[in-house]
């Protein structure tokens, strides 16, 4: 077990970039549909979890050729057209529900196969029985190591390649169907029937529709069964992008409940069209008082209007229940949820252990802990708030809550325990063996610390070339900053006001065209980094259109003129809102005047140089023809906002320094003005 770990509740609003990991229930069907496809898939936006590298571990002992890069979330896997290169292997799934299941029914493909496996002790409870009877109607044999008939692991399984017509009961657990889905298309004529109903719905569908995607879809016929009318290898895919995972972004839309006025929570990538049930939760949260805005893929979580009271039936979301569950103990009133009978038999009893250790905490619960050991078929919770209660509770230091090697007790009291109960920001928390989270995400509660933060403003100034696009672009990645490129401001109207005929010359003629004008801002993604860019009349201009000889010619003349700048500085400062409202931890704006005039009370002022023979080349290196020194000079001696080492500023030279060491450094102060106070 990992040391126990003392939740420090939040004393300032949560806000920032959440650094949610890709999906597991994506990425172990991901992996598997690649290791049958015919040829090289890619993935980015991988998970490297426990449950995933178990899987990635097995196909590799099984003779696939998986390689992985986890800096870059990216995973490799050359695929076989549904052969398995070894017929004899060792298996171990952990407690990986979705390895065991999966890999089972992906193993009944090869003929003749022989193979050995067992799980954890957890996973050895949990239910395996209806997939094994349905391989068994094929022909497959799942030996006990006693000899007889195995209904669990550990066994033996001896496979034909044969699938033919499978029925299965999958009443327990929704993967134990998903796993026949997957292999049916490799089996000319197999079709798959169930014996009743399934848990879980979403997450067949899931499967379905990536089957679909990797170029194989199932069709459902009218008595329910499911069939492959176009059976054979999957289709490879070379750049497949595995969605953030949305149980894991549950956390971080209920965090702004218990984290105070004003907190902001960015979720990228959280797709509400995407593959994920999960993405329910986010309507039940609504119910609750969560604040959500959702744009352009990304969701923003605002502070709650209070926690209501409600009740809801989680059985298509269930492994989202724990996250509404614990939040529950600071509601308005009573919170009920229904249809999480099967999360009894999950990584633990869940519906037990919630109320084990919700009770521990003071509260009341309906069924009471005693009740749910005696009678395993009742399948909902109440949740009854008492703060006082929490507060007698936890009077004497920390509660310690259990987590059962189950990683979502651990997330979701990690997200209560950040509720400052006490006001003053004394810990009332604490979490046993906060590593049992490494299941699907390691680095919870990393990301969870990253959202304690004061909003903070860093300004990048510097001549041309000097590299402060690069350096404010990482750092905007890194700390979940907007990035505003200032210079991309003055080049836009540049570009603008040549075009309507204006002249640097001719301050008149600039001012009229400045009239006419319309600017506004659009959020895009640049390597990597959010970045707002100006708008002209709502359109965005084209990157490669501000950097040609002729906007590089004009541009510190059009920059130099004080209309131009009055034009640009309410906007410039108007970012900072746009950032909070959007739920970044900050901004990091750069160009020539940030520190001295645009922000000159920012947090974190940088003035960045290097000398001329460094950026002249690094403009030849990026094929440019940019005349930078003299920029410079027309920039350092104009009279309205000169460019200057801001007061105060740290002056960090780059000419020997690789861009990885000085983001450090300016990481460090970024990280000190961020520290709640
Ligand atoms: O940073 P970049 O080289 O794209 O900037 C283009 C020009 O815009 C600069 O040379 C300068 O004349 C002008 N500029 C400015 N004040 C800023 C940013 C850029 O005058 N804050």
């Amino acid at each position: 077990m990992s040391p126990t770990l003392v939740i420090r509740p939040f004393q300032t609003p949560a806000r920032g970039v959440a650094q949610v990991p890709g999906s597991k229930s994506i990425t172990n069907r991901a992996l598997i549909l690649a290791a049958l496809a015919d040829g090289v898939t890619l993935f980015t936006g991988a998970l490297f979890s426990r449950d995933t590298r178990i899987l990635i571990a097995a196909l590799r002992a099984l003779g696939f050729e998986v390689t992985d890069d986890e800096a870059a979330g990216t995973i490799r896997i050359v695929g076989l057209g549904g052969r398995i290169p070894r017929d004899r292997a060792k298996l171990h799934v952990g407690n990986a529900g979705t390895a065991a299941r999966f890999l089972t029914a992906f193993l009944a493909l090869a003929p003749g196969g022989e193979y050995e496996l067992d799980g954890d002790e957890a996973m050895r409870a949990r239910p395996m029985r209806g997939l094994l009877d349905a391989l068994r109607a094929a022909g497959c044999r799942a030996v006990a190591p006693d000899g007889s008939a195995a209904d669990g692991f550990p066994f033996t399984l001896h496979t034909t390649g044969k699938l033919g017509r499978l029925e299965v009961d999958a009443s327990a657990s929704s993967q134990l169907l998903s796993a026949l889905l997957m292999v049916l298309p490799l089996s000319a004529g197999a079709t798959v029937s169930m014996k009743g109903s399934t848990v879980s719905e979403p997450f067949v569908e899931m499967t379905a529709r990536m089957c679909g995607q990797f170029g194989r879809p199932l069709a459902r016929l009218a008595d329910g069964s499911w069939s492959c009318p176009a059976p054979g290898s999957y289709v490879a895919q070379p750049a497949y992008a595995i969605e953030p995972d949305a149980t894991a972004a549950s956390y971080f839309i209920a965090l702004p409940a218990v984290t105070g006025a004003r907190a902001s929570v960015r979720i990228e990538g959280y797709a509400d069209g995407g593959l994920q049930g999960d993405t329910a939760f986010a309507k039940v949260a609504a119910a609750c008082g969560a604040k959500l805005r959702a744009a352009d893929g990304t969701l923003v979580a605002d502070s709650w209007s209070g926690i209501r009271s409600g009740d809801f039936d989680f059985n298509a979301f269930s492994d989202t229940f724990l996250t509404l569950a614990t939040v529950a103990a600071l509601a308005d009133g009573p919170v009920k949820i229904r249809g999480i009978a099967h999360t009894r038999k999950q990584e633990t009893d869940r519906v037990l252990a919630m109320a084990t250790e919700l009770e521990r905490l003071g509260l009341k619960v309906e069924p009471s802990a005693a009740q749910l050991r005696a009678d395993e078929s009742l399948s909902s919770l109440t949740v009854f708030p008492n703060k006082a209660a929490l507060r007698q509770a936890a009077a004497a230091g920390p509660v310690e809550i259990r987590t059962y090697e189950d990683h979502r007790m651990a997330m979701s009291f990690g997200v209560l325990g950040s509720f400052d109960l006490f006001g003053d920001g004394r810990p009332w928390i604490a979490i046993q063996d906060p590593a049992c989270t490494g299941k699907t995400f390691p680095h919870f509660f990393r990301a969870l610390e990253s959202l304690r933060t004061n909003f903070v403003r860093v300004s990048v100034d510097g001549g041309a070339a000097s590299g402060k696009s690069s350096t404010s672009r990482r750092l905007a990645q890194l700390h979940g900053l907007l990035h505003v490129d200032t210079g991309a401001h003055y080049r836009s109207l540049t570009r603008a006001l040549l075009l309507a005929g204006a002249s640097a010359d001719d301050p008149a003629s600039v001012k009229a065209a400045l009239a006419r004008l319309r600017i506004g801002s659009r959020l895009v993604a640049r390597q990597g980094a959010r970045s707002s860019a100006l708008t002209l009349d709502g359109a965005l201009p084209d990157d490669a259109d501000l950097r040609t000889p002729e906007v590089n010619a004009a541009v510190s003349k059009i920059a130099a003129l004080p209309s131009v700048r009055t034009f640009l500085l309410e906007y410039q400062r108007s970012q900072v809102k746009l950032a909070s409202e959007q739920g970044f931890a900050g901004v990091v704006m750069e160009g020539r005047d940030i520190g001295s005039v645009v922000l000159p009370d920012a947090e974190v002022r940088i003035f960045l140089e290097a000398d001329a023979d460094a950026r002249a080349r690094r403009r030849a290196a990026e094929g440019q023809a940019d005349q930078v020194t003299q920029r410079d000079h027309l920039d350092a001696t104009r009279k309205t906002a000169p460019m200057v080492c801001p007061n105060g500023a740290c002056r960090l030279d780059n000419t020997h320094l690789p861009l990885e060491a000085v983001v450090a450094q300016i990481g460090e102060l970024i990280k000190v003005a961020a520290l709640p106070r």
